[in-house]
């Protein structure tokens, strides 16, 4: 594909308050929000505070390598969260996009048997999305870049800057 999605963090700020308006709107009170790091943190955090949630939890998931290159599959990091946490725990995923919907199935499937009830909220879902979220923001088939990550990663400097 040629074209990107691009997303302004001053634009992510309207996405995740709509969506956490739509999880409202819908009358779902999540106990939990299970963010999917790295790129779930800035919606789970956004959504928690829209929601009034004050449980976060995270779970470190690693697929993509590159602009769409991935490992064969989504695998969990370590440490997995416990999810004797979330028995009967209304819990509320939150990541940044589903694109093969992978990593979302493998997070869904790890909280299943043992919740009370589990929903995904994403800021984008790609038509392939093996798993259909509850709550999407906007649909999209281009790759997204997302304010967060859109940049390389920050190099120590050389030369006039002092050390903080
Ligand atoms: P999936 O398992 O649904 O294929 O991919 C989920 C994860 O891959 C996302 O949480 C995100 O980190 C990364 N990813 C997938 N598609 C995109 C994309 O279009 N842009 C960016 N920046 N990351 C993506």
């Amino acid at each position: 594909g040629g074209e990107r999605e691009r997303l302004s963090y001053e634009r992510f700020g309207v996405a995740v308050r709509e969506l956490a308006q739509a999880i409202a709107d819908d009358g779902y009170r999540p106990d939990v929000v299970l963010s999917i790091a790295r790129g779930g943190v800035f919606v789970a955090g956004g959504l928690a505070y829209a929601l009034d949630c004050k449980n976060i939890h995270l779970v470190n998931v690693e697929f993509y390598t590159g602009v769409g290159t991935t490992l064969e599959m989504p695998v969990m990091l370590a440490p997995v969260p416990n999810r004797i946490d979330f028995t009967d725990k209304k819990v509320l995923i939150a990541d940044d996009v589903a694109d093969t919907g992978k990593t979302l199935k493998l997070v869904r499937d790890f909280c299943l048997d043992a919740v009370a009830e589990v929903r995904s909220a994403v800021v984008y879902e790609k038509t392939q999305s093996l798993v259909k979220c509850e709550y999407v923001w906007k649909r999209t088939d281009e790759w997204i870049e997302f304010p967060w990550s859109v940049q390389p990663p920050v190099v120590k400097r050389t030369g006039q800057v002092l050390d903080a």
